[in-house]
């Protein structure tokens, strides 16, 4: 299943999208997520599933345009830690800090 956890308002998408069917649990983005926004888990949408899952953690999703902008998500060519870190592929995020950071890859 796919979640997505952070907000949409009037400057952009904020999403961390998380592909659950991919996520083995392992812990990897955890641990290198430098503000520690990540945790293990029970599923919240799958209840029935038994297995750990990652997810950003609940008080923290509210914040994650904050959270994720020193990462750049999207901006550069070098990948934000926690998606570097899955081997799985099953994290990715919106363009909103692809957008919010154009003008300035333009400039060099
Ligand atoms: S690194 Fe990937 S597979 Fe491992 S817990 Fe994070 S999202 Fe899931
Ligand atoms: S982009 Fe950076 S701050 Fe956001 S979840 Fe990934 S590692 Fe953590």
């Amino acid at each position: 299943m796919i979640a997505n956890y952070g907000f949409k308002d009037g400057s952009g998408d904020w999403f961390l999208t998380l592909d659950t069917d991919k996520c083995n649990g392992c812990g990897k983005c955890v641990e290198v997520c430098p503000p520690k926004i990540l945790e293990i888990g029970l599923d919240e949408i799958d209840i029935f599933r038994e297995e750990p899952v990652a997810s950003v953690k609940s008080g923290e999703r509210k914040k994650i345009r904050y959270h994720c902008a020193p990462c750049k998500p999207g901006f550069g060519s070098e990948l934000p830690p926690c998606v570097a870190a899955c081997e799985f592929a099953a994290i990715s995020h919106s363009d909103g800090w692809k957008k919010s950071y154009k003008g300035l890859r333009q400039k060099v």
